[in-house]
């Protein structure tokens, strides 16, 4: 169980598309500072007032204050920002393991977080940096098998040559993950509609 202030919430521009994916916590920061609503799965919206009333009664996730509860929101709708800006993916553990699905790519098994590791394809002491090109997840058993050795010298292949994600594989991935039913709904507007890079 995450700590429910570290749970992802679906940022929309004012236009709703999904542009973004921030914490519970900035997501209250946002809602308290009245730059962004909360959207449900009717698409009502409420603002921090409001959305605490209707915390009184609702079942889910709450931050608990001395005073007053508050669910935690899955969607949020910012009020004034309508641009679509350019994604970046940020290169960290936990966006490796959802691009690379919890599977070795090296023998293809699908295993839990626990018993895969990080591997440079190029290994570091042959130069090879940290970067999307350049990492998989490899099972401990294909790892102790390519230990420090590129990919000719272990005669090892990859089952899909690493990139940098896009955004909304991402998303769906988390979506899947954490359960947010909610999420789909934009989120399969903003996959048909985002221009395509490549
Ligand atoms: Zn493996």
């Amino acid at each position: 169980m995450i700590n429910v202030l570290e749970r992802n919430v679906l940022v929309l521009n004012k236009h709703w598309m999904a542009i973004h994916v921030c914490s519970a916590k900035r997501a209250f920061c946002l809602l308290y500072q009245d730059m962004a609503r909360v959207v449900t799965d009717k698409y009502d919206v409420f603002d921090f007032e409001t959305w605490k009333d209707l915390s009184r009664y609702a079942e889910g996730n709450f931050i608990h204050t001395p005073h007053f509860k508050l669910l935690v929101p899955e969607v949020i709708l910012l009020r004034r920002y309508g641009k679509y800006p350019k994604h970046y993916v940020k290169f960290n553990r936990r966006n490796i393991y959802q691009r690379d699905n919890f599977t070795c790519q090296y023998c293809g098994k699908r295993l839990p977080r626990e018993d895969l590791t990080i591997d440079h394809i190029i290994p570091r002491s042959h130069g090879g940096r940290s970067n999307w090109t350049n990492v998989v997840l490899a099972c401990s058993k294909c790892n102790t098998l390519k230990g420090d050795l590129t990919l000719e010298e272990c005669a090892m292949d990859l089952i899909h040559v690493p990139k940098e994600p896009h955004w909304s594989s991402i998303m769906r991935r988390s979506m899947a993950e954490e359960d947010h039913y909610l999420w789909q709904k934009f989120i399969d507007i903003a996959y048909w509609n985002i221009p395509l890079e490549e």
